[in-house]
């Protein structure tokens, strides 16, 4: 076992208890780094799973958790507290489970949502309508009092992803709980531990019941799919594939489960020919970042004719000087993806690319001066046809293809013929940027380099990008279900 900076925690969390699989079995945490086994996890089988569905039901339907707003904040600023109490160990966790560079840690991965990931859904208990009072009205000779009541969905199941586990996991998390309802949680098997030192910390330092929050590990993706067959878990809360995605609405639909899917992205990054080419262009290879696996990813750059080659040497240039290696080296901006299966599906991708008739100019390969782990050159397609697989797939990995476009109708053409729609960016004189940012079919847009990150912003995606919506008033909604109500007036 490899020598780590943090104490694991191996145990799931069950109805209260931290529990090993009644089999024993425990399934390898490997390091995308070394290659080698960090430590192992529960390997969980679908009759623990089934036992946390029961345990959340039951929290959900007999203790008062759904209701007591005060008590819900109370456990929400504990799990804060316990939460930041351990984000250095967390910190070191993420890093070896992930291979995320220690840089991308002080963002999006550990120090972003720990900011804000709880306290905000814990702050909107209070501020939240959750009683809304319409006109008296009339009808059939008697004149009613009329409210309409939010109410906790009852048990999610939330399935997650492991390209930035904890931010995906701690926004889901904190949202559903502070809506009053009991969960399971169900980690990617390729990063499972900060899902289980979450359990831990619930289960330690916090006062919330047993059953409200479960978590079960598992190697086996069918016992995630328990959750979604369930007849007593009311909604599915799922990042990932779109494939998966796809597949958790059917077999979900039996129950009419409720679904937020937050999906794939191929999203693009609009540069107009009035932009600020030298300090714009080099910045695209932002798609490197965290080795490409990232959902927001702009990976398409699109960039006009009148301007294409200089567009091309600089974003060249950026691709070439891109900051990757070691990712406990905090001046790397990428390390390793996060699996072979994962390196090995980026690298057909490539050929792929080649294959069809981009121009390769920057990386392609595994890189040479890496003797382990799972690399990938920051790699550039130019020339590239948008009908192209490699510019109509997901990739997740760190591969930009810079498509030509003739003008800003082009431009829009191009980034809307896409089966997705999550994220993107458009730089150029401000209100040309603005129009041709509200014409993308588009979850969220950037302009000239503004930031839409953060618990109050409601992020998804539009067409196969997803369902719904993660964060801000829009998320936490979606998991509340609507009560109308009606008395006679003056009751
Ligand atoms: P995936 O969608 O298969 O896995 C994500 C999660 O879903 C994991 O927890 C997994 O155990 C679970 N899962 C898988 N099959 C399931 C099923 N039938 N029922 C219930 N849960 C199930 O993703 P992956 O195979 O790990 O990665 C493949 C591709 O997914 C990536 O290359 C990338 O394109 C995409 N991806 C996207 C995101 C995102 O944030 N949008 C995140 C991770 C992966």
């Amino acid at each position: 076992m490899a020598d780590l900076k943090f104490t694991p925690e191996r145990r799931m969390l069950i109805d209260g208890q931290l529990v090993f699989a009644d089999s024993g079995k425990e399934f390898d945490n490997i390091s995308p780094v070394t290659e080698e086994v960090l430590g192992t996890v529960a390997d969980a089988s679908a009759a623990e799973m089934q036992r946390a569905i029961k345990a959340a039901r039951r929290a959900f339907d007999t203790t008062d958790w759904s209701t007591n707003h005060q008590f819900r904040k109370q456990c929400l600023l504990q799990l804060h507290e316990a939460l930041v109490a351990e984000k250095e160990e967390l910190r070191e966790e993420i890093i070896a489970e992930t291979g995320a560079p220690r840089a991308v840690t002080y963002m999006a991965q550990v120090d972003g949502p720990l900011a804000d990931g709880v306290l905000w859904p814990a702050h909107q208990i209070d501020e939240f309508p959750w009683k809304r009072r319409l006109p008296d009205a009339e009808m059939f000779g008697s004149v009613s009092h009329r409210e309409v009541w939010k109410e906790a969905m009852g048990v999610i199941g939330a399935i997650t992803p492991w390209n930035y586990p904890f931010e995906v996991t701690i926004n889901k998390v904190a949202q559903i709980l502070a809506t009053g309802n009991t969960m399971v949680l169900k980690p990617a098997p390729d990063t499972p531990w900060n899902a289980t030192r979450l359990g831990r910390i619930v289960a330690e330092k916090t006062d919330i019941p047993a059953g409200v929050f479960n978590v079960v590990t598992s190697s086996d993706h069918l016992v995630g799919e328990e959750l979604t067959l369930s007849p007593d878990v009311d909604m599915i809360s799922f990042t990932g594939s779109t494939a998966t995605g796809k597949r958790i609405m059917e077999k979900g639909a039996a129950t009419l489960k409720r679904v937020f899917l937050e999906l794939g992205g191929k999203s693009a990054m609009i540069v107009l020919d009035d932009a600020d080419f030298s300090a714009v262009v080099p910045m695209a290879s932002i798609v490197c970042m965290h080795a490409g696996q990232g959902c927001a990813m702009q990976t398409r750059l699109l960039l006009p004719r009148s301007r294409y080659e200089e567009g091309v040497e600089l974003i060249k240039a950026g691709m070439s000087f891109f900051p990757y290696g070691d990712p406990d080296d905090m001046a790397n901006m990428m390390g390793p993806l996060v699996s072979e299966k994962q390196r090995d599906r980026v690298l057909g991708y490539i050929q792929k690319g080649i294959d069809e008739g981009a121009k390769l100019v920057v990386g392609g390969g595994k890189p040479a001066q890496m003797e382990k782990g799972w690399y990938v050159e920051p790699t550039l397609f130019i020339d590239v046809d948008n009908s192209m697989t490699i510019a109509r797939e997901e990739i997740f990995g760190p591969v930009l293809c810079v498509i030509p476009y003739d003008d800003d109708a082009d431009a829009i053409r191009i980034a809307n013929e896409n089966e997705y729609g999550l994220s993107g960016s458009v730089f150029g004189s401000h209100e040309r940027a603005v129009a041709v940012a509200a014409a993308i079919r588009t979850g969220s847009i950037g302009v000239n380099g503004g930031v839409w990150y953060g618990a109050d912003m409601p992020y998804g995606g539009y067409k196969t990008s997803g369902i719904g919506r993660q964060n801000g008033i829009e998320g936490f909604e979606q998991h509340l279900e609507t009560k109308i109500i009606a008395w006679p007036a003056g009751a």
